[in-house]
């Protein structure tokens, strides 16, 4: 399309590609790169030179697994730390507050990018939320009415050139205009009621230079991501439309540009796919795992000469199962007997999954035959693309070896228990409820849940992880690999939780927690004693910048390992150790049935309610040991409830309906003087707000130290009266907050709700804190706490005469 070129045809959009490959490396190496950097171990050089051999090591690989290396079909997407963050840095969208970072041209630098990113002694980093409904957090940008964009092509530039000198054509990615608006928030500048898409106006420009740097270095076409297109957005759906409009038509009449190739990942764009498809983008991306095929008159809009191609997004870039080939080029083909000019590609980026199968020898190999990773993946692409283009005969080998897979699957021993099955349809209603709150909360205030005599006003505790310490850590290795006994490390463990215990004690908590050191993660190491989950050794995927998870893979039936339908209990070794050390309450930490699953790769074979149930009768069995054990007090997180939530609207209620009762079956077992609690670790809660109320929990803690308790006049205004710990320690940056800073947060908190239903509570766990800066926190904490206490004379007497006691302290 370029205008300084020799007028050939325009190069054709690749018949196979994918919207984006794992950043991070088959072994971590881009993690290790950065935080050998960050740590002052290694130079800039040497961290652009690793980043640089993993996108060549990357385009090599896709080649060899049948992607074309000069067809445009290699995405160049290396965002070393978040794609948001790099396309906030090529448009030169400094927020207000970092704008000393920029140089004269008002461009930020590698180092000043990660300065918005991870922060620095005087500044919070810029905010990070959920990529849509995944575990995939970015940078949220700020935007503000007088925020600059100025175009900084250099790195989108470099990445294309660097790839042509070893013979890629690569396509550059960036988040497109309306997506990027979208995504963002209005910075601290911004006046009330304005919202960042009022920019789009003076950004597009600045997108329009990118292109023409990007044509003039080569680039045939460019990926620009529209996801948010997919999602219900705080904006009218007719200027959204409007946005969409005006964003296509003037970039697709840009003069000097690269061919564009829009994408829509994550589910339908529904009204928005006429103009979008209208607009004069060469390339349009469909999710159709998520997403809808497209209806008849949909189809309309790619044909004819001019239409848009349409880039099916068939094979699934966010779960692991290996595709139903046959069934998904039945689809093609039926798309492009309608008419349009089909490529083939993934259903999003591919960095949601790890990156090969292959490494996994430790997998159980019937399990790994069921498997695709991101490896996998690319290949199905190219197979269903062979078929397309060549017809069946020529793929029939993988559409037989495929169909195999899928059916031994479906019968393997294990995929379908008939005892779990009976004993998930036979629950009934009676078994997901618990008495009514009031009945609940006489039967707890006042209790006495040990010797140590009933809870003060305003109990302090935590969330339930202590530092996860070198030592600890080395110690899992260490049994892992055999160089240490189960039993030696039995021991160890114990010894940990004494020391834990005991440091409680001294600081004065209320409530303990045993420290979850034998947890290598709040999922992991409940996949690892539950029947129907297996784990992987190499299944890394990116969190957000350098952090990593590793998903358990969820395959069939869920019960509790052990002899039996209810198996063996998992957790009350640790924490009855724990509760036989103290006078003080211990509290039982669980992980819930949602965010088991949010964090997990889950099997695609049936809803994902009757999956949760199957975890949440597990659950229930391990709230019930723990009950008979003495623990009167049981936490059950479920920090992933608003992650899952869908992103349309009217697909929300029957969402909140299956997550909220499969909590409420894994809790309601117990007696009304057990006190449950829970756990969400973020500050959003205005659309899920009835959900925490439905979850009937006794007492939720949740995230606010950061948003300064602004969360509690969301759920003032739901009129949410249950026991509610915001957090008043902001964990995720190693501050430690002051008395006064804690006694203020408690203040703000207690104009919202009363004493005896505040909690005192860090934001989150402490696993990723040093002991330190924990200690000096705690002790803030607790001292704050006492403070407020004793303000409360004229609450207290409230407070009395609703039956709480007043102990204030013991021991
Ligand atoms: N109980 C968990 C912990 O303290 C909760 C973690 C979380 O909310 N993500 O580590
Ligand atoms: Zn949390």
């Amino acid at each position: 399309m370029s205008t300084t070129t020799t007028p050939t045809a325009v190069p054709a959009f690749p018949a196979a590609t994918i919207t984006g490959y794992p950043r991070i490396g088959r072994r971590r190496e881009l993690k290790k790169a950065l935080e050998a950097y960050w740590a002052g171990r290694s130079t800039r050089e040497e961290l652009e030179t690793a980043a640089a051999e993993l996108q060549l090591a990357t385009y090599r690989r896709l080649v060899e697994l049948g992607l074309g290396a000069q067809d445009s079909s290699l995405p160049a997407e290396f965002a070393l730390y978040d794609q948001v963050l790099d396309t906030t840095v090529a448009l030169g969208a400094v927020p207000s507050r970092f704008a000393d970072l920029a140089d004269a041209e008002g461009r930020l630098d590698l180092d000043a990018s990660f300065v918005l990113a991870r922060g620095d002694a005087g500044r919070a980093p810029l905010e990070m939320t959920k990529w849509f409904d995944t575990n995939y957090h970015y940078l949220v940008p700020e935007i503000g009415p007088r925020t600059p964009f100025r175009a900084t092509a250099e790195r989108l530039v470099a990445d294309v050139r660097r790839a042509a000198e070893h013979g890629f054509t690569v396509r550059p990615v960036l988040v497109g205009p309306v997506s990027f608006l979208l995504l963002a928030k209005a910075d601290d500048d911004a006046p009330a009621g304005f919202d960042p898409l009022q920019r789009l106006g003076d950004v597009l420009p600045v997108y329009a230079e990118l292109l023409a740097a990007l044509d003039a270095a080569g680039a045939e076409w460019v990926q620009l991501e529209e996801p948010a297109l997919v999602a219900d957005q705080p904006v009218p759906a007719d200027r959204l439309a409007e946005a969409v409009r005006e964003a296509y038509t003037t970039l697709a009449a840009a003069a000097e540009r690269p061919q564009l190739f829009v994408t829509t990942s994550y589910g339908s764009t529904g009204s928005l796919l006429r103009p979008l498809a209208g607009s004069g983008v060469e390339a349009l991306h469909l999710d159709l795992v998520k997403g809808a095929l497209p209806t008849a008159e949909e189809l309309e809009l790619f044909r004819g000469e001019d239409a848009a191609v349409l880039v099916a997004g068939a094979v699934d870039g966010h779960n692991i199962w290996r595709a139903d080939l046959a069934g998904r080029l039945d689809q093609l083909e039926e798309l492009a007997r309608a008419g349009a000019q089909v490529s083939v590609a993934s259903s999003t980026s591919l960095f949601h999954v790890p990156h090969d199968v292959a490494e996994e020898t430790q997998l159980d190999p019937v399990l790994r035959s069921w498997l695709a990773f991101a490896d996998q993946k690319v290949g199905e692409i190219v197979t269903l693309s062979r078929g397309l283009a060549a017809g069946r005969d020529a793929v029939a080998e993988q559409l037989a070896e495929a169909a195999e897979a899928r059916r031994t699957r479906e019968g393997a021993a294990g995929v379908r228990d008939a005892a779990v099955r009976e004993r998930a349809a036979s629950v009934t209603a009676a078994e997901i409820g618990r008495a009514p709150a009031e009945v609940r909360r006489a039967a707890q205030e006042g209790r006495s849940f040990t010797a140590s005599g009933p809870l003060p006003l305003l109990p302090t505790t935590t969330i339930g992880s202590f530092p996860q310490t070198p030592e600890v850590r080395a110690q899992r290795a260490k049994v892992r690999s055999g160089a240490v006994t189960p039993e030696a490390y039995d021991r160890f463990l114990r010894e940990e939780i004494e020391r834990v215990v005991r440091l409680q004690e001294e600081l004065g908590l209320d409530v303990l927690v045993h420290g979850e050191a034998e947890r290598n993660d709040m999922v992991q190491y409940f996949a690892e004693h539950l029947d129907g989950f297996a784990t992987t050794e190499h299944g890394w995927v990116q969190s957000y910048g350098s952090r990593c998870t590793r998903p358990s893979i969820l395959w069939g039936d869920v019960s509790r390992e052990g002899e039996g339908l209810r198996g063996e209990a998992i957790t009350v070794p640790w924490i009855g150790h724990a509760q036989s050390l103290t006078d003080k309450p211990v509290k039982g930490m669980l992980t819930g049935p949602v965010t088991i699953l949010a964090w997990s790769f889950v099997r695609d074979d049936q809803p994902l309610g009757e999956t949760a149930n199957q975890v949440a009768l597990a659950l229930r069995d391990e709230v019930l040991d723990l009950e008979a054990a003495g623990i009167g007090i049981i936490q059950v997180d479920e920090p992933a409830l608003r992650e899952l939530l869908p992103l349309r609207r009217e697909d929300q209620p029957a969402y909140l309906e299956w997550s909220v009762d499969s909590f409420r079956l894994a809790t309601s077992g117990v007696r009304d003087e057990t006190q449950i609690h829970t756990h969400l670790c973020y500050s959003e809660f205005g659309e899920v707000v009835d959900a925490i109320d439905g979850l009937d929990a006794d007492v939720t803690s949740i995230e606010a130290a950061r948003s300064r308790m602004e969360v509690l006049t969301d759920l003032e205004a739901a009129g949410f009266s249950r026991g509610i710990g915001p957090g008043v320690w902001d964990i995720h940056s190693p501050r430690v907050p002051s008395q006064e800073e804690v006694e203020q947060l408690l203040g703000r908190a207690l104009q919202h709700v009363p004493a005896r239903t505040l909690w005192v509570n860090p934001d989150c766990g402490l696993k990723t804190r040093g002991y330190e800066e924990t200690k000096a926190s705690l002790v803030h904490l607790v001292a704050a706490a006492r403070t407020a206490r004793e303000g409360l004379d004229g609450s207290a007497d409230g407070a009395r005469e609703a039956g709480v006691p007043l102990i204030v302290q013991h021991g």
